[in-house]
C-alpha cells in the first residue's frame, strides 16, 4: 500500500464556524504526519461554506492559501447539511480523481475527532478489498441532553424495524470511503436527501469504531429539537413506507369494527326499539374517525410533498465562488 501519490481528502460542512475552523486546521496538521508516514497519504480538504454569515468564508480563502490542497466551496445561501455534503462529495470526487483516493466526512467542530483518522484507515488498509468504508459511531452520547438521547434511540429503534437499510444507534457520517462508495451516493438521483441512510443504503462492506462522545470544541449546536424531529421524519419517509401501511391497515381494522358495530345497533334497535340517545357516543365516533381521517391525510400529504420536491428537479445548491 505504500503508493506516495493516494490522498485523504476530507468533506466538511460548515455553518457559521469561524470559532472551530481553527482548531479544525491545527487537528488536521497534526495528523498529517502520521498519515504520511504509515498509509502514504497527503491530507487535502473539501470545506462548504453553507452560506455563513460569520468569517467563515474569509478563514476558508486564507487556508486555501497557504494549503492549495485545501479546497473550499460556498453556497450563496444557507441550503443546509445534507445539500453541504452533496456538494462537498461531489467537488471532492472531481479535485482528488485517484483511484485509490480515500475520502473522509467529517463536521467543523470537532466531534469527529481527526485523531481517529489513523484507527480508520488502517481498518480500512488492513480489511483491503473487502472493506468499503471505515465509521465510527458514539459508544456513549455524554454531554447531550437526555430527552434529546431518548429520541435518537427511539429513532434509529423505529427506522431499524421499518426500513431494509438497516443504521446503527450512535452512527457518525464520519467515515472513511473509497472512491467507490462516494460515486455510488453522489450518483443517487433524489432530491430529498437523508445521508445517514443513504451512506448505508449501498450495502459496501463497513468496518465500525466505537469512541466516545464529544463535546463541540466552539460555536454552538446548528440543531434544535424541532430540527432534529423533522430530520427524522424525512429519515422514516425517505426510508419507508411503513407510515402509508399503517394507516391502510388501521382503516381496514376501523372499517371492520364499524361493521360488527353496525349490526350491533341495528339488532338491538329491534329488539328494544329506538329511544332517541347516544348523542355521546355519536360525537366520540366523529371526532375520533374524522382525527383518525385527518391523520391519514396528514401522511400521504407528507409522501406527496416528497414526490413534489423530486418532480421539480431544482438543485439542491447555488455556487457562488469555489477554489
Ligand atoms: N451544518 C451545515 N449547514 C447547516 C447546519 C449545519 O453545513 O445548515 C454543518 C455544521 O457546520 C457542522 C455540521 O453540519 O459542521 C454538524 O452540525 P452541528 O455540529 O451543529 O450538529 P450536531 O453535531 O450538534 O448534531
Ligand atoms: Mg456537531
Amino acid at each position: 500500500m505504500g503508493d506516495s501519490t493516494r490522498a485523504l481528502c476530507c468533506i466538511v460542512p460548515c455553518y457559521n464556524e469561524e470559532a472551530s475552523l481553527p482548531a479544525l486546521f491545527d487537528a488536521l496538521a497534526e495528523v498529517s504526519p502520521a498519515l504520511g508516514r504509515e498509509f502514504g497519504l497527503t491530507v487535502g480538504c473539501v470545506l462548504v461554506d453553507d452560506g455563513s454569515r460569520d468569517r467563515t468564508l474569509e478563514l476558508l480563502r486564507a487556508q486555501n492559501a497557504v494549503d492549495p490542497n485545501c479546497h473550499y466551496v460556498s453556497f450563496t445561501r444557507n441550503f443546509g447539511k445534507e445539500a453541504g455534503l452533496l456538494a462537498g462529495m461531489a467537488e471532492a470526487l472531481r479535485l482528488f480523481p485517484g483511484e485509490d483516493d480515500l475520502f473522509v466526512i467529517m463536521d467543523a467542530d470537532l466531534q469527529d475527532p481527526p485523531s481517529l483518522l489513523v484507527d480508520m484507515v488502517r481498518a480500512l488498509d488492513e480489511g483491503g478489498d473487502d472493506v468499503d468504508v471505515a465509521a465510527t459511531y458514539r459508544k456513549s452520547r455524554a454531554g447531550e441532553p437526555p430527552i434529546r438521547s431518548a429520541f435518537s434511540h427511539l429513532f434509529y429503534r423505529l427506522m431499524n424495524s421499518i426500513s431494509d437499510v438497516s443504521m446503527r444507534d450512535g452512527a457518525r457520517d464520519f467515515r472513511v470511503m473509497r472512491r467507490r462508495v462516494v460515486q455510488t451516493v453522489v450518483d443517487l438521483p433524489e432530491r430529498v436527501r437523508f445521508s445517514k441512510g443513504l451512506l448505508m443504503w449501498g450495502g459496501f462492506r463497513t468496518e465500525w469504531i466505537g469512541y466516545e462522545n464529544v463535546e463541540r470544541a466552539a460555536g454552538e449546536s446548528k440543531w434544535n429539537f424541532w430540527g432534529l424531529m423533522r430530520y427524522a421524519i424525512d429519515g422514516i419517509v425517505a426510508f419507508s413506507v411503513a407510515p402509508l401501511e399503517l394507516i391502510s391497515v388501521g382503516g381496514l381494522v376501523v372499517f371492520l369494527l364499524s361493521l360488527v358495530f353496525l349490526l350491533f345497533i341495528f339488532v338491538r334497535a329491534l329488539l328494544f326499539g329506538d329511544p332517541v340517545a347516544g348523542w355521546p357516543s355519536l360525537v366520540c365516533l366523529i371526532t375520533l374517525l374524522s382525527g383518525l381521517q385527518l391523520l391519514g391525510l396528514g401522511v400521504v400529504g407528507l409522501y406527496l410533498s416528497k414526490i413534489y420536491a423530486e418532480t421539480k428537479r431544482r438543485p439542491l445548491y447555488v455556487i457562488r465562488e469555489e477554489r
